[in-house]
C-alpha cells in the first residue's frame, strides 16, 4: 500500500521512516527542496523535560505585557484573521490548571518513547548528527522563577526524570569554561540534543536509500475523494494515487485541511536563531533561560543561540529588536562570552506549528477512512518526531499504539 506523506519536516521524515521499515510504499510530497524549514534551524533538543503544553495558567497575562514590549519573547501581530480569532480563543479557554493536569501526562509519555527511540536513531542511522546525551539546564535570574523551576522539577521526578537542582556556584562547577551569571538553574539529566540539519539530512539520505520515493519542489494543491476516502493527492506537478494519505505539513496545516473541509486550528509561531563558530571556549550544556525565553545549543566549538514566538501569519519580517533582544538575554547569563551582535542578514527564522492547547495533532481524523495526521508540535517537533512516526506506523498498521492516543485526537476542535 503506499502511504502518501504531506511535508518533508522533521514529522514527515522520521514518520516515513517508521513506514518504510514495516514495509509500507512511502512517497513524501515536499514544496521545499530539504535545504531549509523549520525542522533545519532550530535548537535541536530531544527534551523530555518539556512535559508543561504551551497553554498554561499565567500565560495569557504574562503574554499581555509583553505585548507592551517591542523587544519581549513574545508578539502576535494584530489583525483581523478570523483563524487567528478562533485559535486564540481556544487558547484562552485552554490555559488553565486543569488543561495541564490532563494533558502533562500525555506529553511525557510522547516525549519519553521519542527519547527512547533516539537511541536506537542514534546507532541505525549512517550519518551521524551529533546527538550529544549530557543533558539541558533550567537557568534562570528571578528567584520567583526559580521557585516554579524547582516545583516543576518535582512534577518531572514524578514522571521519572533525572534532575539536579543547582545553586549559582554548582552551575559554574559544570560550566567549565565560561563564566555564568545566574540565580541557580536545574539540570535534567534526561535530556539530549542534536544538530537538527544534520538530523534531517541523514533521515533523508537514509529514506532514499531505503527507496522512499520524494517529490521535491511540489506542493500539495488539492485532493480527489470517494466515498469518504482520499484517492489523489493532486500537486503542481502530477496527481499522485495514495491508499493512507498523511498531512506532516506543520504550519501550513490548517490551510491544507479547508482543501478537505477541515477546520484544523493552527498557528505559525515564528521564532529566530544565530549561530558562532570556531568558539575557543563554550557552554558545555545547551540551556534555556527561562526568565528571558532565550535557549542555546553548543556542540563542540559551535553555538546556537535563539527564541521569541511571534504569531504574525507567515510572514517573512525580521524584527530587528526582538533577534537583538536574544542577543542581550544570551550575555546577561554569560557576560564573558562577548558575542558579536547578530548579522540580521544570517538570522534564520521559522515557523513552529502550533495548536492552541500545546498539544500534537496524532491520528486518524474520522472526516476520512484513510487520512492521518501528524503535527502541531509547536516547539517539540523534534522531541517528539520519531515517537510521532512511531504512532503513526502503529495506527496505519492497525497494532495497538504505544501510549494512549486520545489526547492527540486531530479532530478535538473540528
Ligand atoms: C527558534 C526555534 C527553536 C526550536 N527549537 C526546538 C527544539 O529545540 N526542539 C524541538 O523539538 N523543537 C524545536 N522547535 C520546533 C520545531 O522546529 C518544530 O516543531 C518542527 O520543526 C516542526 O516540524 P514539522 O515537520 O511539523 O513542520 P515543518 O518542519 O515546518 O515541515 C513541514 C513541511 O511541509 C511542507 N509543506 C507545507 N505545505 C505544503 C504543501 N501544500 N505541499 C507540500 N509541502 C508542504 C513545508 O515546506 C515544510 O517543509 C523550534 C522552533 C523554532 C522556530
Amino acid at each position: 500500500m503506499n502511504v502518501v506523506i504531506v511535508g518533508g519536516g522533521v514529522i514527515g521524515l522520521n514518520t516515513a521512516y517508521y513506514l518504510r521499515r514495516a514495509g509500507y510504499g512511502v512517497t513524501v510530497i515536499e514544496k521545499n527542496d530539504f535545504t531549509d524549514g523549520c525542522s533545519y534551524g532550530n535548537m535541536g533538543y530531544i527534551s523530555p523535560s518539556h512535559f508543561i503544553p504551551l497553554a498554561t495558567p499565567g500565560i495569557i497575562a504574562q503574554g499581555l505585557r509583553w505585548m507592551l514590549s517591542a523587544s519581549s519573547p513574545f508578539y502576535i501581530q494584530p489583525r483581523l484573521n478570523l483563524d487567528l480569532v478562533r485559535w486564540g480563543l481556544v487558547f484562552w479557554k485552554k490555559a488553565n490548571a486543569k488543561n495541564v493536569e490532563s494533558n502533562a501526562p500525555h506529553l511525557n509519555n510522547l516525549l519519553q518513547l521519542t527519547r527512547e527511540l533516539m537511541k536506537d536513531m542514534k546507532r541505525e542511522l549512517p550519518q551521524p548528527f551529533d546527538m550529544t546525551e549530557k543533558g539541558c539546564w533550567m537557568l534562570w535570574k528571578n528567584e520567583k522563577t526559580g521557585e516554579h523551576e524547582k516545583h516543576l522539577s518535582e512534577q518531572a521526578n514524578r514522571f521519572g526524570l533525572k534532575t539536579i537542582i543547582c545553586r549559582p556556584q554548582q552551575v559554574q562547577e559544570y560550566e567549565t569554561e565560561v563564566e555564568t551569571n545566574v540565580a541557580g538553574g536545574v539540570l535534567y539529566l534526561d535530556d539530549c540534543h542534536v544538530n537538527p540539519g544534520k538530523f534531517m539530512q541523514s533521515l533523508y539520505s537514509e529514506l532514499q536509500k531505503m527507496g522512499v520515493k520524494f517529490w521535491l519542489n511540489t506542493t500539495v494543491t488539492g485532493f480527489e475523494t470517494a466515498n469518504g476516502k482520499i484517492n489523489t493527492v493532486i500537486t503542481d506537478r502530477a496527481d499522485i494515487p495514495c491508499g493512507e494519505l498523511v498531512i506532516a505539513n506543520g504550519s501550513w496545516l490548517g490551510e491544507i485541511s479547508k482543501l478537505l473541509g477541515i477546520k484544523v486550528l493552527m498557528q505559525p509561531g515564528k521564532g529566530y536563531s544565530m549561530e558562532y563558530n570556531g568558539l575557543a571556549e563554550n557552554l558545555q550544556y545547551p540551556s534555556i533561560l527561562v526568565d528571558d525565553r532565550t535557549a542555546t545549543t553548543p556542540i563542540d566549538q559551535w553555538l546556537r543561540i535563539g527564541g521569541t514566538m511571534e504569531l504574525s501569519g507567515h510572514s517573512d519580517n525580521i524584527l530587528t529588536k526582538r533577534v537583538q533582544s536574544i542577543h542581550e538575554a544570551f550575555k546577561k547569563y554569560y557576560p564573558a562570552m562577548n558575542l558579536p551582535q547578530p548579522d540580521m542578514n544570517k538570522v534564520w527564522y521559522g515557523y513552529r506549528p502550533v495548536s492552541p492547547d500545546g498539544m500534537p495533532y496524532i491520528g486518524r481524523h474520522r472526516a476520512f477512512s484513510n487520512l492521518i495526521y501528524a503535527g502541531g508540535h509547536a516547539m517539540l517537533g523534534v522531541s517528539a518526531a520519531a515517537g510521532t512516526g512511531l504512532l503513526v506506523k502503529e495506527i496505519i498498521s492497525g497494532e495497538k499504539a504505544s501510549i494512549a492516543l486520545q489526547a492527540f485526537d486531530p479532530a478535538r476542535f473540528s
